[in-house]
């Protein structure tokens, strides 16, 4: 059975630009919050792109998922317009996730008037929403999101729901910002937000730093500080001691991997696939990832698993259709086959999807 289909695929996730106008230490976009990484190679999509992507065969579509995994969709240069595309080639709605930082209180408004949909059926969602992150308040978001204004934010939020759009604040919660939830929650209904949603990261296992703090450099590769878990244990990812013991056993690789069963998250739960700035498909944004540096762990074990035999073009949708990418051999049979073996599924999926740690969906929780 084919991985994903055009009948079975109800979202597109698609990162339209790996252009970011901020630098989150956890991002891998750039290097622990400071220069941006050698091994990004910028892309982004035009409204052409987007007419390809967004297409028609997808039958069952239900929702367009526009969020980068190195880059933020309001800062590509056609956002606007290929957000139109979304809505007027699909019958599916647009969620659409920003740090909000960018852009100018006008564009904002014109997103949400583009972004109206109202009664869609199915899916998990009824209306189109535009998801801001903002880890904080005036004195502490910008500890994570560096780079940003929140002044600018809020202001651009405010015109984004004044002018209609279905908005919601994504908290992502640290020691630094703990004390303001009920704060920040606060305003979020003052403003308009129909939604506050907790965020609560399981990414402290990749810190070089050990699992309770990670260190954020400046562009010139200077320690500025350290950011740390929540020190209130309800505020703790439930998932967090058990996955940064499963990372690093994996890292370490003190024992050949076990035999884990995998649950993949976009197949028996989103009926998702992803699309990356450079029109790559992905079965999902955690393998296209591990794809873009050389240096990590994960690059070396895709490229032993699958590049080694595939090469690296199969799945570019400026070389072939998306009928010819969904029916490559790799996603169509033995990237699943692959989760019967232990020495054949990926890295990534064995600590991402496994049946017994679930680092994805339990970070989110809405208050
Ligand atoms: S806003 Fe998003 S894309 Fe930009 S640096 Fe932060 S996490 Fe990465
Ligand atoms: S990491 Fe593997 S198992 Fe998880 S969503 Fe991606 S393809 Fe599926």
């Amino acid at each position: 059975m084919a991985y994903q289909s055009f009948e079975s695929l109800e979202e597109l996730h698609v990162e339209i630009t790996n252009k970011c106008n901020a630098s989150c230490p956890m991002c891998a976009r750039n290097i622990y919050g400071g220069r941006q990484s050698p091994d990004l190679k910028i892309s982004e999509w035009t409204q052409e792109d987007a007419q390809k992507i967004f297409s028609p065969q997808f039958k069952n579509l239900k929702n367009i998922l526009f969020c980068g995994t190195h880059g933020d969709p309001a800062v590509a240069a056609q956002a606007l317009e290929i957000v139109e595309l979304a809505k007027t080639q699909t019958s599916a709605t647009v969620e659409f996730y920003s740090n909000g930082s960018v852009r100018t209180p006008s564009w904002w408004a014109e997103l949400a008037k583009i972004m109206k949909t109202r009664d869609q059926k199915g899916y998990y969602r009824s209306t189109d929403l535009c998801v801001f992150s903002i880890d904080g308040l005036e004195d502490t978001n910008t500890l994570y999101r560096r780079g940003t204004q929140f002044s600018k934010i809020i202001e651009n939020a405010s015109a984004y729901i004044k002018a209609g759009g279905v908005a919601r604040w994504d908290f992502l919660v640290f020691k630094h910002n703990e004390h303001q939830v009920q704060e920040a929650k606060a305003l979020s209904k003052k403003i308009g937000f129909s939604q506050f949603r907790l965020r609560k990261t399981t990414r402290f296992a990749y810190s070089p730093d050990g699992p309770e703090k990670q260190r954020v450099l400046n562009k010139k590769g200077d320690l500025e500080y350290y950011i740390e878990p929540p020190t209130q244990k309800h505020l703790v990812n439930k998932n967090k001691q058990v996955f940064d013991t499963m990372v690093h056993n994996m890292d370490q690789q003190k024992s050949p991997q076990p035999q884990i069963i995998i649950r993949c998250l976009n197949k028996t739960k989103f009926q998702r696939i992803y699309v990356n700035a450079l029109k790559q498909v992905y079965p999902c944004c955690f393998i296209s990832s591990d794809t873009f540096s050389p240096k990590s762990r994960l690059f070396r074990d895709y490229q032993e698993k699958v590049s080694d035999k595939y090469g690296w073009g199969f799945n570019s949708l400026d070389h072939f259709q998306w009928s010819e990418v969904l029916n490559h051999p790799w996603l169509k049979d033995s990237l699943e086959s692959s989760w019967n073996s232990s020495k054949k599924q990926l890295k990534r999926c064995a600590r991402t999807c496994s049946s017994t740690v679930d680092p994805i969906t339990s970070q989110s929780e809405d208050l």
